[in-house]
């Protein structure tokens, strides 16, 4: 997104070493006032534009990959028990 926070860094700066917590601190910093964060986000998690690497929306891979376990989970329980879902 041309206008965004991380148009305008070091594009390496939102591609951090997954272990480098204070790398990726920083690029999650970098999408705090970003106005298309609910919409990257979205985009991220996304399964047809999702990236498995850097940080997106304010998410690390590792949150990525978290929400898109708890968003599987919940599909498949949704599934085995309609009743429950509410
Ligand atoms: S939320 Fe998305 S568009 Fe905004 S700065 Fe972060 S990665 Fe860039």
């Amino acid at each position: 997104m041309k206008h965004s926070p991380c148009a305008r860094v070091d594009p390496e700066l939102m591609f951090p070493e997954p272990q480098n917590t204070h790398a990726v601190k920083t690029a999650k910093s970098i999408c705090e006032d970003c106005a298309f964060l609910a919409e990257c986000r979205e985009l991220a998690l996304a399964p047809a534009t999702r990236s498995p690497y850097g940080v997106w929306g304010g998410l690390s891979e590792a949150e990525r990959r978290d929400a898109i376990r708890r968003e599987k989970r919940g599909r498949a329980r949704r599934a085995l028990y309609p009743a429950k879902a509410a």
